[in-house]
């Protein structure tokens, strides 16, 4: 049970909630006692004359028909065992949440619908961090369920229901991964060797970034009027080429039979690149949302993945050696212990596709889960596959 801290106006829309909910359910009642069970047979008779005569907004409605069809259904089951049951009545001041009509944000403010507008307040979180609650607002692991609002002592309570999905009903048992990995002079290279060059929208970019910076110096309302159309051509122009990109990683997950292309977390890219700008990194946000847009789609989930030791390790799944000797430049990698020699770029993309893989594969011993799919074909994690890492 967690305290809520609501205002004098917050505090009365709580208050109008509860009575409306216990009225509601009053209603409801009336049309399922004793026999019916089914909410949705509760909600056609009922539906109409909720919303007329308590102001219930309609997720509200439809919750308290599921709340009254399961009070019915355990009152009936109990006659059953012989036990002595009556009508129910709703008199506590309370009212059911759900995912839909409450919204938590990480920081421990919390959003309620009421009759009108909806509440934002603070959750009185525990204050020691390692409290419960907390960790099942910071921990997006955690879905929110079924949450009960309580009046009591002068004070509202939000009693929140989480619910901790099975790790494998993230992703399908058996897929096949893309990697992809994201870049400056590559846009986007993809682990079955396709490479989105950025060498041509590099130079555009760099052109308009000088008359970008020649009209600031200018500095008159005129330079400033010029400065901002090319502005948004610039982004207009990146979008579409983004978008072409994206396109043809679709294209390439679609080709290759995967269900999953991994990314690597953009947080990362940054420590990965340092000689990223903001305009780089805008344009990374852009291509993933792009991607994952064009992805669900498709029905191919789009899972990100950490960037660590991805450009320097060695993507041969018989050798993982990993050291920044590997990357003699920018655009090569040759392992120093097995001597394998391919494009950075593609050896990343690689490494991006077989960690996520291999996190799938950590997860669930039973079975060997996932491929990531390859220049050549597809490669499997459990032919062969060592989990080696140094480095030296
Ligand atoms: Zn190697």
């Amino acid at each position: 049970m967690t305290r809520l801290t609501v205002s004098d106006s917050a505090a009365q829309s709580l208050h109008d909630v509860t009575d409306a909910w216990r009225s509601a359910c009053a209603i409801a009642t009336d049309f399922a006692w004793p026999e019916t069970t089914s909410a949705s047979a509760i909600q056609s008779a009922a539906y109409d004359r909720i919303r007329e005569e308590t102001g219930l907004k309609s997720q509200h409605t439809l919750l308290v028909c599921h709340h009254v069809a399961e009070t019915v259904r355990s009152l009936a089951a109990r006659a059953e065992q012989g036990q002595s049951v009556s009508k129910p009545s709703f008199d506590a001041p309370t009212a059911t949440y759900d995912s839909k009509t409450l919204t938590l944000s990480g920081d421990g403010s919390v959003s309620l619908t009421t009759l009108g507008t909806r509440v934002h307040d603070d959750l009185a979180l525990p204050s020691n961090a390692d409290g419960y609650q907390y960790q099942y607002l910071t921990d997006n692991r955690w879905n929110l369920t079924e949450s009960t609002l309580t009046y009591r002592d002068g004070a509202f309570y939000l009693h929140l229901g989480f619910r901790r999905p099975r790790p494998d009903r993230q992703l399908p048992e058996h897929r096949t991964v893309l990697g992809v990995d994201l870049g400056i002079d590559h846009l986007a290279v993809t682990s079955t060797g396709r490479f989105f060059s950025g060498v041509e929208f590099n130079h555009y970019r760099r052109e308009i970034q000088e008359r970008e910076r020649a009209l600031q110096q200018v500095g008159t309302r005129s330079a400033y009027r010029t400065l901002t159309q090319i502005h948004h051509r610039r982004r207009r122009r990146a979008r579409d080429r983004l978008h072409r990109v994206a396109n043809g990683i679709i294209e390439e997950a679609i080709t290759h039979d995967a269900t999953v292309i991994a990314l690597e977390n953009l947080t990362g890219i940054r420590d990965r690149l340092p000689e990223t700008t903001a305009v780089h990194r805008w344009e990374f946000r852009t291509l993933a949302a792009f991607i994952k847009y064009r992805a669900r789609a498709r029905g191919i989930n789009v899972v990100r993945v950490s960037p660590a030791h991805t450009s320097t390790r060695c993507s041969r799944t018989d050798c993982g050696h990993t050291t920044s000797a590997n990357r003699p430049s920018r655009a090569q990698f040759r392992c120093v212990e097995c001597g394998y020699e391919v494009h950075a770029d593609y050896n990343a993309a690689k490494n991006v596709g077989l960690r996520c893989v291999r996190r799938g594969h950590m997860s669930s011993r039973r079975t060997g889960t996932g491929q990531c799919a390859l220049k050549s074909g597809t490669l499997s994690p459990s032919d062969g596959f060592t989990d080696k890492l140094s480095t030296g």
